[in-house]
């Protein structure tokens, strides 16, 4: 890992190495494996940001299992604008099934908290989360991450599938922006 990184206007450190994500999403696809057997679980991946840490997950799960992608908020500049946009790409009959949601970060849960009533509308048979990163300093909602990577303090993050303003997705590890 280079030392500091500049995107756009703003400068970044290393903060996770991809080891250490390596090391979490084993860890998660593990669990999950474990957890869903036999149970044939279909997994909600949300874009953009998920779709790096939703590849290397599914890549280890070693149960049978399915995968649909929705494009849900955008994201732009350092600050979550919170708004949700109508679930796109969500045309797998949900009913009775087990349904992982994948998440890149969960910051304040807003995005989540707007959209998981959507899904439980369905009724799916159960619905989790898994999340690479967790800030829960900036939690607002009640939202449960279950499968969780990485707790991290409140600090805006790049790279691995998250970008600063387009840019970084990328980058195999996550940087930390320098304030
Ligand atoms: P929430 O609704 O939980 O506040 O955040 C939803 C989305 O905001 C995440 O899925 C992610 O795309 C984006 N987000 C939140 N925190 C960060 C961050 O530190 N860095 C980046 N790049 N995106 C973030």
């Amino acid at each position: 890992m280079n030392y500091e990184i500049q995107v756009h206007d703003k400068r970044f450190v290393p903060y996770l190495s991809s080891e250490q994500i390596d090391e979490q999403i084993t860890r998660i696809a593990t669990e999950i494996s474990a957890d869903y057997k036999n149970k044939k679980p279909l997994f909600i991946v949300i874009l953009n940001g998920a779709f790096m840490f939703a590849s290397d997950l599914f890549k280890k799960i070693e149960i049978e299992s399915e995968i649909c992608f929705v494009k849900l908020a955008s994201y732009k500049g350092v600050r979550s604008t919170g708004k949700v946009i109508t679930a796109i790409g969500l045309d797998i009959e949900l009913y009775n099934r087990d349904v992982i949601i994948v998440e890149d970060i969960v910051d304040t849960g807003k995005t989540l908290s707007q959209f998981l009533p959507q899904l439980e509308h369905h009724h799916p048979k159960s619905l989790k989360i898994a999340a690479l990163l967790h800030k829960p300093d900036a939690l607002q909602h009640d939202i449960k991450v279950d499968y969780l990577g990485f707790v991290i303090p409140n600090k805006f993050v790049l790279g691995y599938g998250l970008d600063y303003d387009g840019l970084g997705r990328n980058i195999d590890c996550i940087y930390q922006l320098v304030e």
